[in-house]
């Protein structure tokens, strides 16, 4: 259905708050990106979700709560180690699959009997929740496959007509989705790396990196979401790795332009100076990941804006937010890496 969407503060609730008791879906800010939120016990509800976004109906959706007692309605009872993790990481970009308690339907957890949950780190977030008085399942607020949004005019991009209300929270502070850690085995599993990173989990129990994080091509039916192209903008993405990414890049550059291409490269702000003669998407400084992960899905979107064909990429190392930043590009440049000290 078109709507005309309104746009409501972040100390303006109750209108949002209300639309999610009724059952419909609002946009709103978390401290990894925008989430596009309904009653996560109300299927009819949840299907507007996925209806908005043009999800997959196999792609499960993380629920949002506001404390643990709201958690203990949606997941089943849960062993001391998980407590640990919530009490350190909670609230905050980690989110848990667990065993579900009934009440969750299916439709929200595509037909999984786990749920997976977390409490944002995020006080509009937190506030709504609050109001609404429901748990609030919540995919990121773009359309399926985009770059997820981490400013509001992102969601306007991509909603703007298609949902009631959003609230404007201003940019969000980790810019990449939580971290997703399957407990309904052991060891965990890292179905997805985040803001909380696979290092700092590993000094709490015993972690395994899921292989679907890292190919297409590997099905991993413990995380559905994790085979669906995602986070892609408009132009080609490729990604270069090791030594020689910077005259690998510049070459293949050249060729590129020869046959008339807009090709762009996304380098640290250290190695911008390597590329005089492209465009340079800044990442911030190789010392302040932070602030790669915060601009990385701007700069997807900047690409498009900015009418690229072509977006290198130098890659960068998989440890702490790397490991998130490389998963999310490598899925943006559909798992095409070239290794620049290969042949
Ligand atoms: P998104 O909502 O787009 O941030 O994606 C949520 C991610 O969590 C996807 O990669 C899903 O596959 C994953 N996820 C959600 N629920 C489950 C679950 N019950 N088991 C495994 N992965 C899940
Ligand atoms: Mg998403």
């Amino acid at each position: 259905m078109p709507w005309v969407t309104k746009r409501f503060s972040g100390d303006d609730l109750s209108e949002p708050a209300g639309m999610l008791r009724d059952g419909y879906c609002v946009a709103f800010p978390t401290e990894t990106v925008y989430g596009l939120g309904a009653n996560a016990l109300d299927s009819e509800a949840v299907q507007r979700i996925f209806a908005a976004k043009g999800r997959p109906a196999d792609n499960p959706l993380i629920v949002h709560c506001c404390s643990v007692e709201q958690v203990c309605l949606v997941a089943r009872p849960w062993q001391e180690r998980v407590q640990r993790l919530m009490d350190t990481f909670w609230p905050g970009p980690l989110t848990l699959v667990l065993p579900k308690q009934p009440v969750v339907p299916l439709t929200a957890t595509a037909g999984l009997d786990t749920v997976a949950v977390r409490i944002p780190d995020h006080p509009v977030a937190l506030a709504l929740f609050r109001l609404a008085g429901v748990p609030v399942a919540a995919p990121s607020a773009n359309v399926s496959g985009r770059p997820s949004p981490t400013r509001v005019e992102h969601v306007m991009d991509d909603l703007d007509g298609r949902i009631p209300g959003i609230v404007d929270g201003g940019p969000t502070g980790w810019g990449v989705e939580s971290t997703v850690l399957d407990c309904s085995v052991y060891p965990y599993r890292l179905l997805r790396p985040g803001g909380v990173t696979f290092e700092e989990l590993s000094a709490y129990a015993e972690v395994e990196l899921d292989p679907g994080m890292f190919s297409e091509t590997i099905a991993s039916p413990r995380s559905p979401g994790m085979k669906y192209k995602h986070y892609a903008p408009e132009c080609r993405v490729v990604i270069v790795t090791g030594r020689q990414a910077a005259p690998v890049i510049r070459k293949l550059a050249a060729k590129d332009m020869v046959l008339g291409k807009q090709v762009g490269v996304m380098a640290f702000s250290e190695h911008s100076a390597r590329y005089p003669h492209l465009t340079v998407l800044d990442l911030g400084s190789k010392y302040a990941l932070q602030e790669g992960a915060s601009r990385l899905y701007h700069l997807l979107r900047e690409a498009d804006a900015l009418g690229l064909d072509i977006l290198y990429v130098e890659g960068l190392p998989e440890k702490e937010l790397g490991m998130a930043i490389m998963n999310r590009l490598r899925r943006a440049a559909g798992y095409h890496v070239i290794d620049s000290e290969r042949d």
